[in-house]
């Protein structure tokens, strides 16, 4: 019998067409057999280190997989280069960045992997998309649910729902 866990996703794009970019990681995903349960909206958000690059787009996806941690962050850098991610500075501008957020109660410290993902907490980028899909998710380490995160956060970075395709502005 094959074990799955759930984990949670973060997903950031701020080179090229970032709406496409954060589509084809989650079909990257779906092909290599991980189930995405649910997904957040788009959200456009400010980057946090360089303030001199493009604003992010941002998302949370809760998904499935038999997967371990590891395979999974394997799986996740495979797409990463296969989406010709341009690694040339850290926190500077990328297609995709995947982050393993949290991965059930499951706590790991190493070199290559923390989850849960070090600084989730302080990054409204993060927050706000989580806590659409999983409010009442606990942090295992901070054992405090994603919505009291979001409450608490310090971070004043700028964090805004994309409207739906389709959907027209109220004037
Ligand atoms: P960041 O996401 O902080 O901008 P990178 O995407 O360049 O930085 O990640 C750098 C390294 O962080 C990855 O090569 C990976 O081994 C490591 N890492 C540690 N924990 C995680 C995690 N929870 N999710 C994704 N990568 C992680
Ligand atoms: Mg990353």
């Amino acid at each position: 019998m094959q074990i799955s866990m759930r984990y949670f996703l973060g997903l950031g794009s701020n080179l090229g067409n970032k709406k496409k970019n954060l589509k084809r990681a989650l079909y990257l995903l779906k092909k290599r057999g991980v189930k995405i349960l649910r997904a957040s909206s788009l959200y456009r958000t400010q980057p946090v280190h360089f303030f001199d690059q493009p604003w992010f787009f941002n998302q949370a996806v809760a998904i499935e997989t038999s997967c371990t941690p590891y395979a999974l962050l394997n799986l996740i850098k495979q797409i990463e280069r296969e989406m010709k991610r341009e690694c040339l500075i850290q926190n500077g501008p990328r297609t995709i960045d995947i982050d393993i957020l949290l991965a059930e109660q499951t706590v790991i410290q190493t070199k290559k992997l923390t989850v849960p993902h070090p600084r989730m907490e302080k990054r409204n980028f993060v927050l706000v998309p989580l806590k659409e899909i999983a409010a009442d998710a606990v942090h295992p380490l901070l054992k405090k649910k994603i919505k009291e995160l979001w409450k608490n956060s310090q971070d004043c970075s700028i964090v805004k729902k994309l409207r739906k395709e389709g959907r027209k502005e109220k004037k």
